[in-house]
């Protein structure tokens, strides 16, 4: 099979990479990086908004296809998609873009087949082809970054629901009442808000009695902390992995998984937030399934997303042979 250019697409940063098929498995040859503002563009109609997006991706991508003689594109995108990975339902980035036949648009604009999907499926699709979920029938795949996002995979295939919204993981309540913190999707109690980098910083504020004041600004400083035994920092990785532990546990009492793997910025502090997780999953799962559950770190670091996105259109190739 040719060559894929697979792309993780975020708010400000687009990454790229030219993929081959080995015998082993998928191999990144070169990557790429460009700057995108799609967060922070703000287009006067919704059909300058299409045009914009359209224009930032093509214009990055047509140089690398053009050097590596690529005709197969998958991208990873913050935003939910049909099944097909044609069209782009709604995105929290772009609110201007619904119902936008984005794949098929950039498929134009390109002259290559291009497969769009969510970027935490695409993540799991990763990680199920060639990463710690390898040779499992149903994965579920969660990204611990600045949200938590979760990617499903069901008999072997991508499962996004009926709006593109399956296991928005992070919307999983696990809080309520009034100290239940309020989320950006317009609920409170929502696990993001305590199991995402922001939240762990939340929590270590709150436990030094100086939400706004301190001089700890990011979770890898929270982490070191954790490490040399400093209680607040210890427990903000506590109450991560507790609450989501605790998302996790109805996931699988739902859906009956054997295993989960787990990607993202929040890796470096992965044997701090492990145990409390498996001890909160296995506390509110289900009791026949106590102790049934794998919790996985990625064996593919950050690149999770990119072979994913690869693995999105190589399918798309095999349907089509
Ligand atoms: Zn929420």
């Amino acid at each position: 099979m040719s060559k894929i250019l697979a792309a993780d697409i975020g708010g400000t940063n687009m990454r790229m990479a030219v993929v081959s098929q080995s015998a082993v498995g998928a191999v990144i040859e070169h990557e790429y990086r460009a700057h995108v503002a799609l967060s922070e563009y703000r287009a006067p109609s919704a059909a300058a908004a299409e045009t914009y997006v359209i224009q930032v991706i093509s214009e990055a991508m047509r140089p690398i296809l053009q050097q590596h003689a690529i005709t197969a594109v998958g991208v990873g995108f913050p935003g939910f998609f049909d099944a097909d990975g044609e069209t782009l339902l709604a995105s929290p980035n772009l609110p201007q873009l619904k119902h936008v036949r984005l794949a098929s648009r950039l498929s134009d604009q390109l002259s290559c087949v291009v497969r769009m999907q969510n970027d935490a499926l695409c993540a799991a699709l990763g990680e199920w082809r060639d990463g710690a979920g390898k040779g499992q029938t149903d994965l579920l795949h969660v990204t611990l970054g600045t949200g938590v996002g979760g990617g499903l995979i069901l008999a072997d295939s991508p499962f996004v629901g009926q709006h593109g919204m399956a296991m928005e993981l992070g919307h999983v309540r696990t809080a309520c009442g009034e100290l239940a913190r309020m989320c950006g999707c317009g609920g409170s109690g929502c696990v993001e808000t305590y199991a995402s980098a922001q939240g762990v910083l939340k929590s270590y504020q709150l436990a030094c009695g100086d939400e706004h004041g301190s001089s700890v600004t990011d979770t890898a400083q929270v982490a070191e902390l954790a490490k040399d035994g400093d209680a607040a920092a210890l427990h903000a990785f506590e109450q991560a992995g507790c609450h989501l532990g605790k998302a996790l546990a109805h996931v699988v009492t739902l859906l009956d998984l054997r295993t989960i793997t787990v990607s993202g910025g929040l890796m470096g502090a992965w044997d701090l937030l492990h145990p409390p997780l498996m001890a909160s999953l296995n506390e509110h799962v289900i009791p026949m399934l106590q102790g049934q559950v794998v919790v996985l770190p990625t064996l593919l670091s950050d690149q999770a997303g990119l072979l994913g996105a690869a693995e999105l259109v190589r399918m798309e190739l095999v349907r089509r042979t």
